[in-house]
């Protein structure tokens, strides 16, 4: 008799049989190779394992990697849909060049050779006359920390741009400043309380492996608080939905710690022990006893204005029910699992202040990296040692790091096309790379009018799976892997443990085994990906290596010293070397684990595609430091010890920067002396959680330098909401979606392609707001034009629209998918800009029958066109949350109209800007030297001209 299984055994993947489904009830058997890779269709790269049918040699289907630790072998929809995307008849094949002008929508197939020489001929050219700066890689979906840096680092160019001031650059500052970590790592299995300003049951960060956990908590008695205006899936779930006024989260935290105050249950020994109180004290009550006796009076005075009867006008809960969170939170101590992310942390000005107020919580309970509590995301995250690597850069640039945010978590991205247009700087060589900033970014129409301009942007390269918005107006069209297509490693700060992932192309290493088995051609350290990928697709780690050797073919220009082979001196490096070397060297336990196996490292990763990395990561700050780290450095007042060499010993002298390395994380001071004991402490300046930030003080920002609330810039209390203002919430995310991906997957796109406004019934009455109705919304630029959706889901006051959809496509048999609508683009030539969306989506005739079964028509409406750039003046954050005018179309409106004036755009813009505080900040700075970068150059580079 045959044992059932949830999984197929791992020793039989390589030939595994199961009966044909379709052919039930007939027993008819299927012979299966199984080959695992990590989903690329959000940033949790979860376990995949793709089902090889040996008789064709497709892959058949693809479901869960029980093998992979944080993903357990389950996925969400989003997981198994990479099988459409590998198998999309509409996806980017080859490498494309564009013919005519840029937009114009012709294009020629070329050779990757062609492809290679071309960009790798203008890079070298652009490098050898010092315009190192007008190379720029602007990357959406990251997959795998550190490769590209290692490329630009390599080339010697500031070039790494990011999505994050579109994401998540709120959320990260406020998680920095208390802990030096970015971002929170929730041990939700084993809290007792589980408070999420998100929608993490649906689609939160790290989605699945977040969820199952939180369920798993649920089901064993935690309670699990959401907070979100509106009733998502989440919301749904959760035992107390607290529908907050958008951006008054930090307020209702307060007031959580306020009463944690009064009722005395805040955890005095770890808040003793761990938070910078002296500096509290000394900065915020100078006169009073500078005495830990002090404390508990200090901060009942300053937090006394956050009693719940106040939070109940501005947060809109009930001040009893604040009271009964805080009772059960104040009863569950060192067990507090949070987090916070996108959501009203995206979507508000000053909403790094959520992700701040929310992590005192965690302080206060003492639920710092406990057991069931919240840690750090560099303790659970694990990133492997690159194999080689130049030295850091030696470049500073001004179109992603201006003057005027110092302190932005990460680059100023968003702005860049008006930085190009006001002549701050220009492009030669911009690489776009799973990013859709057209589509995806506030005020698309100005990113368009940038891109369309050759003196601004000279040649755009877009390294993509799919078509998109943005692609359209390259120059070249790179087909890049989607996760079944390509090599990265991946690791998250998932759970309460570490681990590492491989992303690897599926159909090469299938290629791999049946070679073992006789059948095939060999795969050589030569084989190219794309060799084995359908189509030509590619992945960026070869292209890189290889592109690289194009721009210094005879290594002159000492360049392709970082792209060589160890092993064979003089040509370049193979994919299977390089992450030999990495498995081999940088992973804990990963070596030995392959011995026992009889197998090398990296055979391990390709046969599992995941391993977890054995150690507790409870309390990390607690650990011993042993005596010889510290030695030669000096102990401040504060017990922490100045190593020299690093930014924590530095004396503010320009002429000693040089002296200076920079850690990736934190100023490098090794160890902090805690009741007489070294120990590893906080990646902060004071080793210690910062309730008081002298760096935000010093930057200029003093008034923010503890947790506070910073009333938004959609404030309802602020608001016309007695006429027709409202807020509109575009942040939240359908589950079954992937950011601008999911249009080249049928499956995806046949569950979800419709997003209605939501609207309170009494808000609709008031409005005269038909079910169902056209409405439009009117923003600070523009407007659009949507249809109606009455339901008590969302506070009166408030009307939300969900992103992910409103793709469009400019001709009916190019850049088509499964969601995008056709739509046709006018301008005036003076900024005045109009969407129509001529239709939506049609059947049509292709290599899949299914394109001929289309049922729906609906793609959405392009809501983002129409919102100015809103960057935060400290974090650089797009707030995302729209004041707008919410009233029934008018005559002429039609479904999905969008019109936008980029003159709006660009006073908006300078509204913005004129609310920072520029730097250099203290001793000339550019940027605090502690503060992370994706790329960070030398400290001498930090110093301002
Ligand atoms: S949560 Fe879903 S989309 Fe994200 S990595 Fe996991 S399976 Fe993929």
């Amino acid at each position: 008799m045959t044992e059932l299984t949830n999984y197929p055994p791992l020793d039989q993947w390589h030939d595994w049989t199961e009966f044909d489904a379709k052919a039930w009830p007939t027993k008819v058997e299927k012979k299966y190779t199984l080959v695992p890779t990590s989903c690329f269709n959000c940033e949790a790269g979860c376990g995949l394992v793709c089902y090889f049918n040996q008789d064709t040699g497709e892959i058949d289907k693809i479901e869960g990697n029980p093998e992979h630790p944080a993903s357990r072998g389950r996925n969400c929809a989003k997981g198994p849909a990479t099988l459409n995307q590998v198998y999309d008849p509409e996806r980017v094949m080859y490498p494309m060049k564009r013919v005519g002008e840029r937009g114009g929508g012709e294009w020629e197939r070329i050779s990757w050779d062609q492809a290679l020489d071309e960009i790798g001929a203008r890079i070298r050219t652009a490098i050898q006359e010092e315009r190192n700066n007008e190379i720029m890689y602007h990357v959406g979906r990251p997959g795998e920390t550190n490769y590209t840096n290692r490329v630009l680092q390599a080339w010697g160019v500031d070039g790494h741009n990011s999505h994050t001031n579109i994401c998540s650059s709120n959320a990260r500052i406020g998680y920095q400043s208390w802990m030096g970590h970015d971002r929170p790592s929730a041990d939700y299995a084993n809290a007792e309380v589980i408070f999420l300003i998100s929608a993490h049951l649906e689609s939160g960060h790290y989605f699945n492996p977040h969820a199952q956990r939180i369920i798993e908590a649920q089901s064993k008695g935690a309670t699990v608080i959401v907070c979100d205006p509106r009733l998502s899936n989440t919301g749904s779930k959760a035992d107390h939905w607290l529908p907050t006024w958008p951006g008054t989260e930090p307020f209702l935290c307060l007031s959580i710690i306020h009463e944690m105050l009064e009722n005395d249950t805040w955890n005095r020994d770890f808040v003793k022990r761990w938070v910078n109180w002296e500096t509290f004290l000394a900065e915020e009550f100078p006169h009073l006893p500078q005495e830990w006796e002090s404390v508990e009076a200090a901060l009942k005075e300053h937090y006394a204005e956050y009693t719940p009867e106040r939070a109940e006008g501005i947060t809109g809960i009930d001040a009893a029910k604040i009271r009964e969170i805080a009772a059960i939170i104040g009863a569950h101590p060192t067990k507090f699992s949070s987090h916070n992310w996108r959501a009203a942390g995206a979507g508000n000005e000053g909403g790094w202040q959520v992700a701040r107020c929310l992590f005192f919580i965690a302080v206060m309970t003492g639920s710092v990296a406990t057991v069931g509590g919240t840690s750090g995301n560099g303790w659970n995250k694990f990133a492997p040692k690159a194999p080689i690597g130049a030295p850091k850069i030696t470049r500073w640039n001004h179109l992603e790091w201006p003057p005027e945010y110092p302190l932005s978590y990460h680059e100023m991205s968003i702005l860049l096309p008006h930085f190009l247009k006001e002549g701050r700087g220009k492009l030669d060589t911009y690489f776009s790379r799973v990013y859709n900033p057209i589509w995806t970014n506030p005020d698309g129409f100005t990113w368009m009018e940038a891109l369309k301009d050759k003196a601004l942007v000279n040649c755009h390269v877009a390294l993509t799976p799919t078509w998109s918005e943005t692609s359209w107006f390259a120059d070249y069209v790179l087909p890049m892997g989607v996760g079944a297509e390509r090599h990265d490693v991946v690791s998250y700060e998932t759970h309460a443990g570490r681990w590492i992932a491989f992303r690897q192309p599926v159909f090469r290493r299938y290629a791999e085994i049946e070679a073992a088995r006789g059948k095939g051609d060999v795969v050589t350290a030569e084989s190219r990906t794309h060799e084995y990928n359908p189509g030509e697709v590619w992945e960026e780690n070869e292209f890189w290596i290889d592109l690289s050797w194009r721009i210094d073919p005879d290594g002159s220009m000492g360049i392709r010293q970082w792209f060589e082979s160890e092993a064979k001196p003089g040509t370049p490096i193979g994919i299977d070397e390089y992450y030999e070397i990495m498995f081999r060297d940088s992973v804990p336990g990963l070596a030995e684990a392959a011995a026992a196996a009889g197998e090398t490292p990296l055979e391990f990763m390709r046969n599992r595609g995941a391993f977890a990395i054995e150690g507790d990561q409870t309390t990390p700050y607690e650990r011993n430091i042993d005596a010889s780290a510290v030695e030669g450095s000096r102990k401040d007042e504060g017990g922490v010890y100045r190593k020299p060499g690093t930014a924590g010993a530095w004396d503010g002298s320009p002429d000693t920067l040089a002296d200076i390395t920079l850690d990736s994380l934190g100023d490098g001071s090794p160890a902090i002396e805690i009741d007489g004991e070294l120990k590893e402490g906080f990646v902060t300046p004071s080793k210690k959680l910062e309730l008081y930030s002298t760096t935000l003080k010093e930057w200029g920002w003093p008034e923010y330098a503890t947790p506070k609330w910073i009333p938004s810039h959609v404030h309802h209390q602020d608001m016309d909401m007695e006429g027709n203002e409202r807020i509109l919430l575009p942040t939240f995310r359908i589950p079954t979606l992937i950011h601008t991906r999911s249009s080249n997957s049928k499956w995806l796109s046949e569950i979800s392609h419709r997003h209605p406004l939501w609207i309170h019934p009494e808000d609709a009455e008031k409005l005269g707001i038909d079910e169902n109705g056209l409405v439009r919304i009117t923003t600070r630029i523009g407007h659009f034009v949507i249809q109606a959706w009455r339901t008590e889901g969302i506070r009166p006051g408030i009307v939300a629209a969900s992103h992910h959809m409103g793709r469009w496509r400019i001709e009916e048999d190019k850049a088509r998918s499964w969601s995008a609508g056709k739509a046709k683009i006018s301008d005036d030539g003076q900024g005045g800009w109009k969407l129509n969306r001529t239709d939506g989506i049609r059947r049509w005739k292709s290599k899949d029958t299914d394109t001929e079964r289309i049922w729906w028509n609906d793609t959405g409406v392009h809501q983002n066109l129409t919102f100015a750039v809103q960057p935060d003046p400290i974090s650089g954050m797009q707030c995302w949350h729209q004041r707008v005018r919410v009233t029934p179309a008018e005559k002429g409106d039609q479904y999905g109209d969008v019109v936008v004036d980029t003159n709006k755009s660009r006073e908006a813009y300078l509204e913005w800007l004129a609310k920072t505080r520029p730097g250099p900040g203290p001793n000339n700075l550019r940027r605090p030297l502690w503060y992370a970068r994706p790329l960070k150059p030398t400290a001498p580079t930090y110093l301002a001209d």
